[in-house]
């Protein structure tokens, strides 16, 4: 037993030479996870109950005070652990690797939430190809809804797989869209490093369709006396200048525009001021956790006027944010490629990054930013690197994508499933599948089913309908092929983020 004395990783020979001599089965070890601290060995195994956490070692005393879970043998001793909360909170002591952190700070950030809990192996295998941080455990109120999880859980998904492939860098944890104080706190006891603070139900979109002559009087009546003296006094006959590279950018602010964004704003700014305060009270005067605002899920898209004017209020209010969702022109379906005028983007997208770059430093953060392939390039180049794209969807899509591949007969009842509630689904979503243009699956043969996963429509049929397929009786089935496939998906996985980095150009480590 002198190997499991060392501190250097075990190869899979040696690990599977110790495994040996103990009652133990199991279909699959982590090599990587295999790893000593305080004379103990400990790794990742699979049973045919699950993963497991297995520690081996000579002293029955060292197991005193440690994870939870049976002592198959002893001298030398054997415990197999399974991964509770209770269990993940012990690895994130003695590992803190494990445990999610600020992130957003470093250059280029990808957001890749794992709705499945079976993700976040395949995503590091891309991650480390790259300078690049991750937040690999990223998910809204929906999608917890949607997939049955809470936060406790889908971090712990994270710890444990982060531990399994022995990433060290450091990941982060968002809580995606939340939208009010209570969603915030829940997510911060959960442990999560990241809040994505959601401020679409505290806008008044009615405040840009009023005509003209009902504005100055809604003002007046909405906004306290204080307050608007002190926002016009901020905007009204000044002129913000901004220079850069690509050519320079002049704002002015007309009294009705002014009062115009303030009736859209005020609430929200109120809304951002108070969940900044309480982060503060949390974590003290600089934030250890990651602090976006988002407003991308809104009726219009966002002018750089608006989201200067936002930036500007937020920091008379103290409110320092790391980096903001803004709706870019275009439309950011889910799972597909942009779809609009690629030049526009460019331009526009340039004048909300010297805005960024002029306030406050935050970045840029792209939501629904799976698959958009044709502006990546463009979002690389002019934010020079600095920037965080979120994804989640495309990689429940390679899930499919996996099933498509080794269980044609599941997938098959899988896009049955999706059809059917497609209707409910599409309620939830912007989307403009045509379903006419998807070809029966009874169609198709076998080795062209994987091939539905490359056309548009078919990807946003599966794409939105995951919640239902979760909830479905094929779920069982689903997570047995995955499980079964792990590998598989892995590599499917990493390809598919990897591209996503490539196209943004992100720089490869050596
Ligand atoms: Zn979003």
């Amino acid at each position: 037993m002198t190997s499991i004395e060392s501190s250097r990783i075990p190869s899979s020979e040696e690990i599977l030479k110790i495994l040996q001599v103990f009652p133990l089965n199991f279909q699959k070890i982590y090599p990587q996870s295999f790893c000593s601290m305080n004379g103990l060995l400990y790794g990742m195994i699979r049973t045919d109950q699950g993963k497991k956490l297995i520690i081996l070692g000579e002293k029955e005393t060292l197991f005193k005070d440690s994870f939870k879970g049976k002592i198959l043998h002893h001298a030398p001793s054997l415990k197999v652990c399974g991964l509770s909360t209770e269990n993940t909170l012990l690895l994130m002591e003695l590992f803190p690797f494990t445990r999610p952190v600020s992130v957003l700070n470093y250059p280029a950030t990808i957001g890749t939430g794992d709705r499945l809990g079976l993700a976040t192996s395949g995503h590091i295998r891309a991650v480390r190809k790259f300078k690049v941080r991750p937040v690999f455990a990223q998910q809204s109120i929906r999608e917890n809804g949607q997939t049955g999880r809470n936060y406790k859980e889908v971090i712990a998904d994270a710890a444990w797989s982060v531990f399994q492939e022995n990433y060290q860098e450091g990941y982060g944890a968002d809580g995606d869209h939340l939208k009010s104080l209570d969603e915030v706190k829940l997510a911060i006891d959960a442990g999560v490093s990241m809040i994505t603070l959601d401020l679409s139900e505290k806008l008044n979109f009615e405040a840009f369709s009023l005509p003209g002559e009902v504005v100055g009087q809604r003002f007046k009546e909405e906004i306290d006396p204080g307050d608007a003296e002190v926002l016009l006094h901020l905007f009204l006959d000044k002129e913000f200048r901004f220079s850069g590279s690509r050519g320079d950018l002049s704002i002015r602010f007309s009294e009705e525009e002014v009062k115009r964004h303030v009736l859209l704003f005020h609430q929200a700014i109120d809304f951002s001021e108070e969940v900044h305060q309480f982060l503060i009270r949390r974590t003290g005067r600089k934030p250890l956790i990651d602090f976006e605002i988002s407003i991308d899920e809104i009726p219009f898209p966002t002018s750089p006027e608006t989201h200067l004017f936002l930036m500007i209020a937020l920091r008379h209010r103290g409110v320092r944010i790391d980096s903001l969702a803004p709706r870019f022109i275009g439309e950011f379906q889910k799972g597909i490629d942009y779809r609009g005028e690629a030049a526009a983007f460019r331009e526009k997208f340039y004048r909300h990054v010297l805005i960024s770059q002029h306030y406050g430093n935050y970045k840029l953060s792209i939501h629904s930013g799976s698959d958009k392939f044709s502006i990546f390039p463009d979002i690389g180049e002019i934010s020079q690197g600095k920037i965080h794209l979120k994804t989640a969807g495309t990689s429940w899509l390679e899930a499919v994508r996996l099933i498509s591949l080794k269980d044609p007969s599941l997938y098959r009842e899988m896009h049955q499933e999706a059809l059917s509630s497609f209707g409910e689904a599409s309620k939830q979503y912007h989307v403009t599948t045509d379903l006419s243009r998807i070809p029966p699956t009874k169609d198709l043969i076998d080795s062209e089913l994987p091939g539905l996963l490359d056309q548009e429509n078919a990807r946003q049929l599966l794409h939105i309908t995951y919640g239902f397929l979760l909830k479905s009786e094929l779920r069982g089935g689903f997570f047995k092929m995955l499980i079964h496939c792990e590998e598989d998906y892995a590599s499917l996985l990493e390809n598919h983020i990897e591209k996503h980095l490539e196209y943004l150009g992100v720089e490869r480590r050596d």
